[in-house]
């Protein structure tokens, strides 16, 4: 679906992102494991143009080619940006918005489409993350868990091809955190191409076609759950690992 190579970010002197090489299948799973600091984040955002990477060549498998060594034109861009769709670590919902007024805001503002069309699927999407009673709530009338599915139903809403999620689960409550993870699971049980950056470890194992283990800026190690996470052999994947779990 996505192969991409050499891509670098910098912020000011600080090179965040070093000379990354991954690519993802349609229908695949990454998850992207690694210690505070080390860049996740900052290559989920490079993904969905919140960040634009310093060098870097990205091609899909549609045609769309972008070359961040050069200048990248905004038409490309704004393709880049439709590609996926982004749960964040906070939400991000707005807060004077409801549930389905938050799923509905980007088919309908964003692009454009109708509004009846658009309140349909919204629900639909709502219903399937189990909020089917809660959409006419406030975000701060919901659970941490119930606005993250919100969260999860809002980055569907727009149909997109990826879905990147950055650290779902972190900002929630432990008892919380299941909730969320059942309505990733379910998505991979539906074939959607994702993304994970996580610290739910055994979560990544179970849910992942790959391991991306990323230190310093770097992909240390890479690879199926059973080599990256059940038998790592970088010693900066062991140490993490063993730390963590
Ligand atoms: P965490 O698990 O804590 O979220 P992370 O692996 O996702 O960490 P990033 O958030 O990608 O790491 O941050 C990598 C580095 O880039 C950090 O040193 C951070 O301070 C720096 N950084 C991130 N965003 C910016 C920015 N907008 N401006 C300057 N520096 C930034």
């Amino acid at each position: 679906y996505l192969t991409i190579k050499g891509l670098a970010k910098s912020f000011g002197e600080n090179e965040v992102l070093k000379n990354i090489d991954f690519a993802i299948d349609k229908g695949k799973v990454i998850s992207i494991i690694g210690p505070s600091g080390s860049g996740k984040t900052t290559l989920l955002r490079c993904l969905n143009t919140l960040e634009q990477p310093s060098k870097g060549l990205f091609t899909f498998e549609d045609g769309l080619t972008l070359d961040f060594s050069k200048k990248v034109n905004k038409q490309d861009l704004l393709k880049l940006r439709r590609k996926s769709g982004m749960v964040f670590q906070s939400y991000n919902l707005f807060p004077h918005k409801t549930a389905l007024e938050n799923v509905t805001e980007g088919p309908l503002i964003v692009q454009r489409r109708n509004k009846k069309e658009v309140t349909k699927l919204a629900k639909e999407l709502l219903t399937k993350v189990g909020l089917k009673d809660k959409m006419d709530l406030y975000p701060n009338q919901l659970s941490g868990g119930q606005q993250q599915r919100v969260g999860i139903a809002r980055a569907l809403a727009i149909q997109p091809e990826l879905m990147l999620f950055d650290e779902p689960t972190s900002a929630l409550d432990p008892e919380l955190i299941g909730e969320v993870l059942r309505v990733i699971k379910d998505l991979v049980n539906e074939g959607w191409t994702m993304i994970i950056v996580t610290h739910e470890i055994q979560f990544a194992a179970q849910v992942s076609d790959e391991v991306l283990f990323m230190d310093g800026g770097y992909i240390v190690e890479q690879g199926s759950p059973d080599k990256v996470i059940r038998n790592p052999q970088e010693p900066r994947t062991k140490q993490f690992l063993d730390r963590i779990l």
